[in-house]
């Protein structure tokens, strides 16, 4: 048994992982840059080392800090959270060399799954269904217009290494090809230092929806259902939901086994969660995130398990607490992120918090490491709370949404409270009828 563990992450997410430690008896180590040293995740953790000042590139995503920290505290293992170094190989590798535990998949695993060919081949070979598109990178425009043309215009020209929504370009005709695809491999150059693209059908009207798995490294996978987060804004959710509207329970079983199996094959460890594009009843793999999402509370609140606490298990040798003939859905379950943010920019808003009070009730979970007083430095993303609410179904989960957001006060910034009092209001958002594009065309007249 793991006796101490470090988190190399900060805000709700640390808190997250502070809270399971706690529950297991595991004592917890934060780390902390110079600005966070009022943080509450280093109020509440066990022990905690400052890492570095205030840029994450000294602090947060500092693996020789990370790993003195660990060395000074004695920590057995780290949980990375999201974000920061939490799909970065070579930090596992390091870990892997001081006999420090990774609790998250292998390197090997993280790499396959972070170069976008090679997951869309790994995927392809393990029978999950793809996107149509180009074997494997392009190399020039020529080619492009090969390969667009046997498809199909519109297309998607991607970054290989591509990730955050940068290095995508649009092309709906041939003589939009050239442009899109100079423009996608020079913001691939800038953004990664890898100009590799690739080519994709592109769907007019999907669903993202994504499979969350679990594999305990041995063999054993399962699914926990979709999450439905169609409502994106620049490529970045914003509001979640399990199950998906649209999703049957076949369709639900049909895509979840053929997910639950691909794990077990690959020897996966840990939590992760498989991307798909969704039309007319057809899935489309387009990615694969190897760690805990920020929108994993939804599928807790649906199926009644601590997926942080899996995620320890297995990391420690042990198998999964559940079986998938264990897992039984029930009602719905939605989260809301809440970002400091001035509408209807969405201009970033840190600040100091001069009242907050968080929600609670029946079916309500508040996710943040606000506190009266805080001041939320400018350093990091404007994240900084997640609402989610669990109703017998839709519609119960909605009403709980409403009562809640009413309850939450967070005073002396800006956030994104108002954005979902108006998004509820909303008859698409009320019967679910939503795709990937419907946000950023609501925000087109929305005044704030
Ligand atoms: P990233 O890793 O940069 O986030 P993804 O491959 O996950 O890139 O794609 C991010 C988003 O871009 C998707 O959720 C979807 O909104 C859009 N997208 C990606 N591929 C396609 C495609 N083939 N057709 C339509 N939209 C796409």
């Amino acid at each position: 048994m793991f006796e101490k563990i470090l988190i190399a992450n900060r805000g709700e997410i640390a808190l997250r992982v502070i809270r399971a430690c706690r529950e297991m008896g595991i004592k917890s180590v934060a780390v902390h840059s110079t600005a966070d040293a009022d943080a509450m995740h280093v109020r509440m953790a066990d022990e905690a080392v400052c890492i570095g000042p205030p840029s994450g590139t000294q602090s947060y995503l500092s693996i020789p800090a990370i790993v003195s920290a660990c060395e000074i505290t004695g920590a057995d293992a780290i949980h990375p959270g999201y974000g920061f170094l939490s799909e970065n190989a070579s930090f596992v590798q390091i870990l892997e060399d001081h006999d420090i535990t990774f609790i998250g998949p292998s390197a090997e695993h993280i790499r396959q799954m972070g170069d976008k060919i090679t997951a869309k081949d790994t995927a392809k070979a393990l029978g999950i269904p793809v996107v149509p598109g180009s074997d494997g990178g392009v190399p020039d425009v020529e080619t492009a217009k090969r390969v667009a043309a046997d498809m199909g215009y519109p297309v998607i020209i991607k970054a290989t290494a591509g990730g955050g929504g940068r290095g995508m370009k649009v092309a709906t005709t041939e003589a939009d090809l050239e442009t899109a695809f100079q423009t996608a491999r020079s913001e691939a150059k800038a953004a990664f230092g890898n100009d590799e693209v690739y080519m994709e059908k592109y769907l007019q009207k999907p669903r993202h929806i994504e499979i969350q798995v679990f594999g305990d490294g041995q063999g054993g996978g399962v699914h926990l259902g979709e999450r439905d987060c169609s409502l994106q804004r620049r490529h970045q959710k914003v509001f979640e939901e399990a199950p998906g509207p649209c999703i049957t329970p076949e369709e639900r079983e049909r895509i979840g086994t053929i997910c639950a199996n691909a794990i077990a094959e690959m020897g996966y460890r840990g939590a992760g969660t498989i991307e798909f594009l969704y039309e007319d009843g057809e899935f489309y793999f387009i990615e694969m995130n190897t760690r805990l999402q920020v929108e994993h509370p939804v599928t807790e609140g649906i199926f009644g398990v601590d997926l942080v606490r899996e995620q320890i298990r297995v990391a420690e040798g042990m198998k999964m607490s559940f079986a998938q003939e264990d897992l039984q859905l029930s009602g719905h379950a939605i989260e809301v992120r809440i970002n400091a943010e001035r509408l209807p920019s969405f201009t970033p808003c840190p600040g100091k918090i001069t009242a907050f009070h968080a929600p609670g009730g029946l079916g309500v979970r508040m996710d943040s490491a606000l506190y009266d007083g805080y001041s939320i430095p400018p350093y990091y993303d404007s994240l900084i709370g997640k609402l989610i609410v669990h109703g017998r179904d839709r519609r119960e989960a909605l009403a709980r949404l409403e009562r809640a957001l009413g309850e939450l006060i967070v005073d002396g910034i800006d956030t994104t409270i108002p954005l979902f009092h108006a998004l509820l209001a909303e008859e698409d958002v009320q019967t679910g009828n939503y795709n990937i594009h419907w946000l950023e065309k609501w925000l087109e007249t929305y005044q704030g």
